[in-house]
């Protein structure tokens, strides 16, 4: 399987996007190289077996790639959670703090996630506010338990450490 600078070196950084400051880790250059998506998807599907998992929930819009082909290959139930506004039945939102202001996230009202062991899924870990309002909606919809599991952890910001304190394990391919 391929190493952590192999997964690395196909991720690109775009410097100073989407504001002065900020590099940002871009995964696409990474999903268009067939053997490092699949090397990617094979290395999560092996840290979940160990999970005993039997829950998934993708977070929009990159998580939703990772999550997809790890539901299929898994053969695990798939809950979305979207960006405010994109659901069509009764919702549960919860709001967290960007750099910047504030966003939402979504799930529908789903009966799928009472009393499962669930792996929230997303492309990247930064601050923790997105996870941990992932986090949040699967404790409402009366999760048993919560992992999380991201291609790269940005280990120089606190989003792992927060996760920890909070009871969650996580898993990232690389920093
Ligand atoms: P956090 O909420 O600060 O942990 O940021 C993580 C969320 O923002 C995830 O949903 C990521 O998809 C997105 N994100 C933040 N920074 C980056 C980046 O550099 N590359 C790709 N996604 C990012």
């Amino acid at each position: 399987s391929m190493t952590e600078e192999a997964i690395k070196s196909n991720i690109r950084t775009i410097r100073d996007w989407p504001k002065p400051g900020i590099n940002f880790r871009d995964v696409t250059t990474l999903f268009e190289n067939a053997d490092c998506f699949r090397a990617v998807i094979k290395s999560l599907v092996g840290w979940a077996r160990e999970r005993d998992l039997n829950c998934l929930a993708g977070i929009d819009a990159r998580g939703f790639v990772l999550a997809g082909a790890l539901a299929y290959e898994l053969g695990l139930p798939l809950v979305l959670v979207r960006k405010k506004g994109k659901l069509p039945a009764e919702t549960l939102s919860e709001n967290y703090t960007l750099e910047y202001g504030q966003a939402t996230i979504e799930v529908h009202n789903t009966d799928t996630i009472r009393g499962q062991r669930v792996l929230v899924i997303d492309d990247l870990l930064a601050t923790g506010g997105t996870a941990l309002a992932a986090i949040r909606l699967m404790r409402r919809l009366g999760a048993e338990r919560v992992d999380f599991a991201a291609i790269i952890n940005l280990s120089e910001l606190p989003g792992q450490q927060l996760l920890h304190e909070d009871g969650i394990h996580t898993f990232a391919l690389c920093n």
